[in-house]
């Protein structure tokens, strides 16, 4: 596989700078090609603006989805989006190592988002999901927090499991892109867990990354389960997929 490494942290010596050179080490000596964009390292621009439209003209009012799609289209988005796209072109699986920060993800991975899949590279109006201009492509999210598992619940004080934290990501932004997302990688509390246990962690992940290619992505509906009111159809039903 082509795997592209998104990864957000500003520490490389941090847990998630071990779970990205461990994903590199893993993956390349399993043969599979692996690029990294290290974003703090790149001093990724986070905020989406006019100045990422080159030659923009002077007017009062920029209408961001409609002019992402058409620089995009004319190959005149900013030089550091069409690297990031240009990666994504080239990856066939996608990474994303980041620490969950306010139940989400860290700034800069967010302007990635905002700014790379741009309207008509990542997604059209009317191709989203399973249509998305991204479909073929499949993703995993690899993410540490620093709440331990048993308070990710809906009866616990964060009131969510870690899959409806992570559903935003997930299905927000993966699948709405195409790209099928398999099982997250959690490694919770990584601070507190103490050394044996962020050992075992690294194991684990270690494992999870050997299983990729025969590992099933998380299932979702369609675009075309759904009728003209966006209501699914009969016979599909929310108990037999993921929410
Ligand atoms: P680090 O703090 O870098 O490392 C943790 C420990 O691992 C350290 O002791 C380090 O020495 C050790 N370590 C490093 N490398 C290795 C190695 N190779 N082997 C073994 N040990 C190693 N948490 C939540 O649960 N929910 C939230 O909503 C949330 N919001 C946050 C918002 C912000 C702005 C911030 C700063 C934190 C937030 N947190 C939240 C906590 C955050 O998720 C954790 O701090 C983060 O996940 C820890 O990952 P890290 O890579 O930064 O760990």
């Amino acid at each position: 596989m082509k795997v592209l490494i998104v990864y957000a942290h500003p520490e490389s010596s941090s847990f998630n700078g071990a779970m990205k050179n461990l994903a590199v080490s893993v993956l390349t000596q399993k043969g599979h090609e692996v690029k990294v964009s290290d974003l703090n390292d790149m001093t990724f621009n986070a905020s989406l603006t006019r100045n990422d439209f080159h030659k923009i003209r002077n007017t009062d009012y920029v209408n961001y989805v409609m002019e992402l799609k058409n620089y995009y289209e004319k190959g005149e988005l900013a030089d550091d989006i069409l690297r990031e796209q240009e990666k994504l072109i080239w990856a066939d699986f996608i990474i994303f190592q980041y620490p969950v920060w306010w139940f989400s993800v860290p700034a800069i991975l967010k302007g990635w988002f905002d700014r790379v899949l741009a309207t008509g590279f990542a997604w059209d109006f009317g191709k989203m999901y399973d249509t998305g201009l991204l479909s073929g492509k499949r993703g995993m999210l690899s993410v540490t927090t620093g709440g331990p598992e048993n308070i990710y619940a809906p009866d616990a004080p964060h009131g969510w499991n870690m899959d409806q934290v992570l559903y935003p990501v997930n299905h927000g932004v993966l699948y709405f892109c195409g790209i099928q997302p398999l099982p997250p990688f959690v490694a919770y509390a990584v601070f507190q867990a103490g050394d044996d246990i962020r050992k075992q962690y690294l194991e684990d992940y270690k494992n999870h990354l050997l299983t990729l290619e025969s590992t099933e992505p998380i299932k979702y509906y369609c675009l075309s389960d759904f009728d003209e009111n966006m209501k699914l159809r009969s016979g599909k039903s929310h108990s037999t997929i993921s929410s």
